[in-house]
């Protein structure tokens, strides 16, 4: 396993990348619109893994909601599995809490599914395998 990225919720990407991008010196290489979770995302390679900026498309968004509570910040950690079916089984066979109970469509067309924070102590966690095409 590795640690794929690191989901940072922003009020604006454009605003996210003055620091970032032009003060830290990373990279935006890859923006996209992920509809099923109502957010733009920005990724920005750091060593193996990516900053993962995140911006609500919608007042519904889980990132509006996160934003409301909380303001900007660290919103979650994703690993990367070689099998997500499997690890998501793993999981559901300790018991752990699952946000889905199946993997959904994530950026750059990987298969994602999140795990809920009470699982984990409190951090949201993001499962992701790479679409072998
Ligand atoms: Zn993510």
């Amino acid at each position: 396993m590795k640690i794929d990225h690191l989901g940072i919720a922003t009020k604006g990407i454009d605003e996210a990348l003055r620091f970032w991008e032009d003060a830290l010196g990373l990279e935006n290489v890859h923006t996209e619109t992920v509809e099923d979770q109502k957010v733009r995302v920005a990724m920005l390679p750091i060593g193996e893994s990516r900053v993962e900026l995140l911006e609500p498309t919608s007042d519904d968004s889980p990132i509006s909601n996160f934003l409301a509570k909380r303001g900007g910040g660290i919103h979650h950690i994703a690993v990367e599995v070689d099998d997500i079916e499997a690890a998501l089984a793993k999981l559901k066979s300790q018991g752990m809490r699952l946000i889905d109970e199946s993997p959904r469509i994530g950026a750059e067309g990987c298969l994602v599914a999140f795990v809920h924070p009470a699982a984990s102590g409190g951090v949201l966690l993001e499962l992701v395998q790479k679409q072998t095409v």
